[in-house]
């Protein structure tokens, strides 16, 4: 596919584009060339809002008459005419996607969201033209069909395998008849999902405040919450009092540190009605409605249920396998949690109250207990965690594990100033790829932390192009005269979304539907493996190092940080395991007209013998992973991971050397090599072995 094309724009409008160079007359669009910066990463300095719509469009243009190349074939469908043809097509969209989006995260404005809000409606369109377009199916399945008889290798088997079971999991070998009545359903159950996501947002945002205005009920408050109140008071018109909030940075605190038991009720309620207040916004109907057309469209897929239809491409396989894992859990975490109630109860006890532990008094008495136990003054803990030292942290454990280097490169064009860009480099100085690091938060900003890629690794004429990745943070900014302090959280999810970044550096293989591809249940593994090398006191004391006397952090403070990963864990494990419980019986119940979404809720928690003590982290009526996000059958998947990434981590512990030479090449093959076959095959390969569940346990206190 030629790359220079040259676009004029017409009347501000119209475009077309045009070969011959005589003809530029106006803009030039920087997707329509060739790179010529370093490592061909994105020009940014000359990329302007303008050029997206236009290169989209012509990005799908392009894609489309790719795809009706293959579908106008009229000779027999073969590997190269038809899934190398697939494989291959969409480079422009891709190319400029892979530009809009990330930075439409990392970056924004309102222009770039009414871009997002004009191409989203068009891309959703031309992937559906593509995935249901009957000819092109036709062909991939008449190479699927005679896959093991055309001399093709493992790798072009299972390519043409995973794009053959891509469209039949999206109907396409269903009568016309029943594709009607699927595009129905899914048409159906985007608009449920979408109302329960408008529900629960009107629920959380509108619907409920804390408001206070005697200064009494503040009781027990750091001023730093206290002043977040009367903010957030000011910009909801309540000037001169406190709110509290739904969201949790506003509701935590409050219930960890207020004194007014009454109102930690108050507010906890309001947390847990969201979407079960009968009123308009209540998400229970929604709920019943989506849960039965899952279970339809599972069926007119030929699976039992919603679950084995979801589960069916992951690692576990099967919804079985996934409540066995599930149950493991349970158990010791109940027994954990109702040791610490106890506790909690005899601190109530002790300071001469006289009622019950209810649900809401839990962030109170733990706060007390965790106290009691160890007390870890954070602001002391930051100044050996300089956001600088911790990437030193990171570079040192990456360079031992696998000999990279990372050259920082003012040359390359970045699209904030402050973000920082280096070039990854082998031990011998071999090009391995680009990253970029973008530390704190900004206006346009989204919350949190990810890993994306502004360029995927990819062969292109039997050449590597190498990733360009992005991690994205919102770390604390530098003062005017301290560097930006960490806390120890934060320094785990900088080596969290680092471990993504090398799962993208290193992911390699011939095609671009399976190289570096790993199904849900394992996209964690390369990212919280990282963490334990964070944790480690060896890797510490090289890379805490307080930012003024130069002191590596001292023991006692490693044993604190240390003892607090497993302080809580009954509560923490228990309520994500109930809530992942809770999921999974959604989605394999035999009865999926369901009467009464309460007493659904009620009896699944009663069956596992959730204690009255804990909610499940999240209730049905606002439980947004499963039924307005893509996590349905799937909330699980966090801490399957984590029985990956301990077990994983603890093949370098059992050999006293958590630099362990070959299993660092074998992680790495891992990384490199984690597309070409199924996860728990290549995790075998690893391992030598099948995960156990007994390091995780054993990390979390469980044990
Ligand atoms: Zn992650």
């Amino acid at each position: 596919m030629k790359k220079n094309i040259l676009i004029v724009i017409v009347m501000g409008i119209s475009i077309f584009a045009c070969h011959s160079p005589k003809n530029e007359t106006k803009v030039s669009n920087p997707f329509f060339t060739d790179w010529t910066t370093p490592f061909g990463v994105p020009p940014f300095d000359q990329i302007k809002e303008e050029h997206y719509v236009p290169a989209i469009k012509n990005g799908i243009e392009q894609h489309e008459s790719e795809i009706n190349a293959i579908v106008e074939n009229t000779g027999p469908a073969t590997f190269e005419n038809t899934i190398l043809a697939l494989d291959k097509s969409g480079e422009l969209l891709d190319k400029v996607t892979g530009v809009f989006f990330p930075l439409n995260s990392a970056n924004t404005n309102d222009n770039m969201q009414n871009i997002a809000r004009e191409i989203s409606p068009l891309l959703t369109a031309h992937s559906d033209n593509i995935s249901l377009n009957p000819v092109l199916f036709k062909r991939i399945k008449e190479v699927y069909g005679k896959r093991n008889e055309s001399g093709l290798d493992a790798q072009q088997i299972r390519v043409i395998t995973k794009y053959y079971e891509d469209f039949v999991r999206n109907g396409a070998n269903l009568s016309e008849e029943d594709q009607t009545t699927l595009r129905g359903i899914n048409e159906e159950l985007s608009k449920l999902s979408l109302q329960f996501g408008e529900n629960l947002l009107a629920e959380t945002n509108k619907n409920f405040k804390l408001v206070i205005d005697n200064e009494n009920d503040l009781a027990g408050l750091p001023s730093d919450v206290i002043a977040r109140a009367a903010n957030d008071a000011r910009a909801s018109g309540d000037d001169g009092k406190w709110v509290f909030t739904l969201a949790k940075p506003s509701m935590i605190p409050f219930l960890q540190y207020s004194e007014k038991r009454e109102l930690h009720e108050k507010l906890y309620r309001g947390y847990f009605m969201r979407g079960d207040n009968d009123n308009e916004f209540d998400n229970k109907e929604i709920i019943k409605k989506i849960v039965l057309l899952r279970d339809r469209r599972a069926k007119l897929l030929g699976f039992n249920n919603h679950a084995e239809y979801i589960i069916d491409v992951n690692m576990a396989k099967t919804p079985d396998a996934v409540y066995d894992f599930l149950h493991k859990l349970w158990d010791p975490s109940m027994k954990m949690a109702k040791a610490d109630v106890k506790e909690m109860q005899n601190i109530i006890d002790r300071e001469g109250d006289s009622f019950k532990l209810e649900s809401w008094d839990w962030w109170y008495y733990n706060e007390k207990l965790r106290k009691e136990k160890f007390d870890i003054d954070e602001e002391e803990v930051k100044q050996y965690f300089s956001l600088e030292n911790a990437k030193k942290g990171i570079f040192y454990v990456v360079e031992n594990l696998y000999g990279l280097k990372f050259v920082k490169r003012a040359d390359l064009p970045v699209y904030q100033e402050e973000v920082e860009a280096y070039e990854v480099q082998e031990a011998d100085g071999t090009h391995l790829g680009v990253l970029y690091m973008d530390f704190h938060p900004r206006d346009g900003k989204s919350a949190g932390a990810w890993s994306t890629s502004f360029r995927d690794a990819h062969y292109k004429d039997g050449e590597r192009v190498p990733t360009i990745g992005s991690i994205v943070m919102n770390f604390t900014r530098p003062a005017s005269d301290t560097p930006a302090l960490l806390s120890f959280d934060e320094v785990t999810t900088f080596f969290h979304e680092f471990g993504h970044a090398l799962h993208g550096l290193f992911s390699d293989g011939p095609y671009n539907r399976t190289a570096g591809r790993v199904p849900r249940d394992f996209v964690e593994l390369p990212s919280q493996i990282m963490e334990n090398w964070a944790a480690e006191p060896e890797v510490m004391k090289v890379y805490a190092i307080h930012y003024q006397t130069g002191e590596p952090i001292p023991d006692d403070i490693i044993q604190k940080l240390q003892k607090s990963a497993t302080f809580n864990q009954g509560f923490n494990t228990g309520e994500y395991i109930a809530a992942a419980i809770l999921d999974m019986d959604y989605h394999t119940t035999e009865s999926p007209q369901i009467s009464d979404i309460r007493q659904f809720e009620r009896s699944s928690m009663e069956r596992i013998g959730l204690i009255s003590e804990i909610i499940p982290r999240y209730r049905s009526t606002y439980f947004s992973h499963i039924f307005s996000g893509g996590y349905s059958a799937g909330y699980y998947v966090y801490y399957w991971a984590a029985v990956l990434d301990t077990d994983a981590y603890n093949a370098f512990k059992e050999t006293g050397d958590i630099f362990h030479k070959e299993y660092a090449d074998k992680f790495r093959t891992l990384l490199e090599t984690c597309g070409s076959d199924e996860g728990m095959e290549i995790y075998r390969k690893f391992r030598g072995k099948d995960p156990s569940i007994e390091p995780l346990l054993i990390k979390r206190g469980l044990k």
